[in-house]
């Protein structure tokens, strides 16, 4: 492949977890993951994170929501929940590689351990880090008693990662002994993100500033894993007049409770579009056109404070 080429740009991506509704915070962040896909050349991919707290039907709906903004991508969607295998695999491989280990903490005893005057607010306080194998049985056989089964940490490579953000330079946080599988079986959502980002080739992850601070340890992890770590575009949520992140409660602020009041899809893309500085925007492709990448750079880092509307729209 010569330099340049859509290939070598790899892919962007947009990973919902169908939790319910979208709202326009949810909407505005598709256009920006689409929109920067698209401006940077390259091809744009799918996924459904539903391997957790999944509300039923709403994975269709929010298919549906991205279709009728106008936002389009190659293949079909990817399901986490059909990547079980995968997720194991790379599991099977961290403990080969002593890259893991099993954690027997039960939420308090991680909470009474955490407050040690050596550990890291919110961190794992290393309670598991290095059992010999006899103490790891014993553990194994207390937990089995109680009919539970270990969770998967994470042995940190590093305390800190570096990773980029084109909105926020050069970014380094925390990696911790994060969770790899919870005490349930199931693949936390950074092992599951880290891989599949991998199996689709994503090369640009663009999402809610909420999760840059996961950032530093999924690129950890897909360093051990082999996986090229992504450049990041982390922006900005959307918000209440309180402050607080919008959610469904909060008004009319999905596409159907817009619907209601009368709005066009049309109407509610102009909104976003609104909150982006652009006016008169009516699809996806008129925001994505009026955003070359470095008007996508240029985007200011506040929050969008969302009033909702109670009426039709005042534009
Ligand atoms: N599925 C996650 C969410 O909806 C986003 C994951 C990601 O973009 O890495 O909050
Ligand atoms: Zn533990």
């Amino acid at each position: 492949m010569t330099s340049g080429s859509l290939i070598q740009q790899g892919v962007g991506r947009f990973a919902p977890s169908p939790t319910g509704d979208f709202h326009v915070g949810n909407l505005r962040t598709a256009i920006l993951a689409w929109a920067w896909a698209r401006n940077s050349g390259r091809s744009f991919v799918l996924r459904m994170e539903d391997i957790d707290r999944v509300r039923s039907g709403s994975a269709d709906r929010q298919i549906a929501d991205l279709k009728a903004i106008g936002l389009n991508w190659d293949g079909t969607i990817l399901v986490q929940t059909t990547r079980s295998a995968a997720h194991t695999q790379a599991l099977d491989y961290l403990v080969e590689q002593g890259y893991a280990f099993e954690c027997y903490c039960s939420r308090k005893d991680i909470k009474e351990a955490a407050s040690a005057p050596h550990v890291p607010p919110g961190h794992y306080p290393g309670t598991c880090l290095n059992l010999t194998d006899t103490e790891r049985e014993v553990r194994r056989r207390q937990l089995a008693e109680l009919g539970r089964t270990p969770a998967l940490r994470l042995r940190a490579p590093a305390s800190e990662w570096t990773v980029f953000d084109e909105l926020h330079g050069s970014f380094t946080g925390p990696v911790d002994h994060f969770v790899l599988r919870r005490a349930d079986g199931v693949p936390a959502y950074n092992l599951a993100a880290v891989v599949d980002d991998g199996f689709q080739h994503v090369a640009q992850v663009v999402r809610g500033d909420d999760l840059l601070s996961q950032a530093p340890a999924q690129a950890a992890l897909a360093t051990l894993l082999g996986i090229a770590v992504p450049t990041y575009v982390h922006v900005p949520l959307a918000l209440n007049e309180a402050g607080s992140r919008l959610a469904k409660r909060d008004g009319a602020v999905t596409l159907a409770d817009l619907y209601e009041l009368g709005w066009t899809t049309e109407d509610a893309v102009e909104w976003i579009g609104r909150s982006l500085g652009i006016d008169g925007a009516r699809t996806a492709i008129d925001i994505a056109d009026a955003l070359p990448i470095d008007s996508l750079r240029a985007l200011p880092l506040d929050p969008w404070i969302v009033t909702p509307p109670t009426g039709l729209p005042a534009f």
